[in-house]
């Protein structure tokens, strides 16, 4: 990625202190399999956490008003993302199902993957992440309400720690009627899966 993000740090120095943790490992960081793998790191961490750059709200506020009257709950489920957890820097791999319920305004759908993408590609713990979301297009759409559900899985749990595999932690954030309206929350829940016990 060609966009600096918003640091003093330098590419250089970034670079240096992959070296540090090659050394800290037990490595030879001066050995010929690792010469351009500081370079490659500091790139994957251009594309990883690219979400610094980006301002989520911005792509909610291009809105469609022309929606011919619709005004139920829509929808956009299985969006897969990656994120890094801020306690260990580790991946966070899982799936966001997020639903609104318009007032008068709606988004392309590919917006809201990319709220989802623009938030996850930062340091995060998941309950923020599903928190930040919902609050996100809260306030950008103005709906009568938000749901988010997020399933993930940590590999701060899975290869290290505990070394469980197969966990997934589920949360959820619902604002609006999907928080005060129980027959919403359970409709959506039904769109996403959970209602019927299949995912
Ligand atoms: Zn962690």
């Amino acid at each position: 990625m060609s966009k600096q993000p918003p640091t003093d740090v330098t590419r250089e120095q970034a670079e240096e202190a992959v070296r540090t943790l090659l050394r800290w490992a037990g490595e030879d960081p001066s050995r010929e399999g690792l010469l351009d793998t500081p370079k490659r790191v500091v790139k994957a961490y251009g594309d990883w956490f690219s979400g610094y750059l980006s301002d989520p709200g911005e792509y909610l506020r291009r809105t469609f008003k022309e929606v011919a009257g619709y005004d139920e709950m829509v929808v956009l489920r299985d969006i897969e993302f990656e994120s890094h957890c801020e306690h260990h820097m580790a991946p966070i791999i899982g799936r966001a199902h997020v639903g609104y319920l318009p007032t008068n305004r709606v988004v392309g759908i590919s917006k809201l993957a990319r709220v989802v993408d623009g938030f996850a590609r930062r340091f995060q713990v998941q309950e923020k992440l599903t928190a930040e979301i919902a609050q996100c297009i809260q306030e950008n759409l103005h709906p009568a309400g938000v749901a988010v559900v997020i399933d993930a899985s940590h590999e701060c749990m899975s290869t290290r720690g505990v070394h469980k595999r197969g966990v997934s932690m589920v949360t959820s954030q619902m604002l609006g009627s999907f928080r005060d309206d129980a027959r919403t929350r359970m409709e959506f829940l039904q769109f996403i899966g959970i209602g019927r016990g299949v995912r």
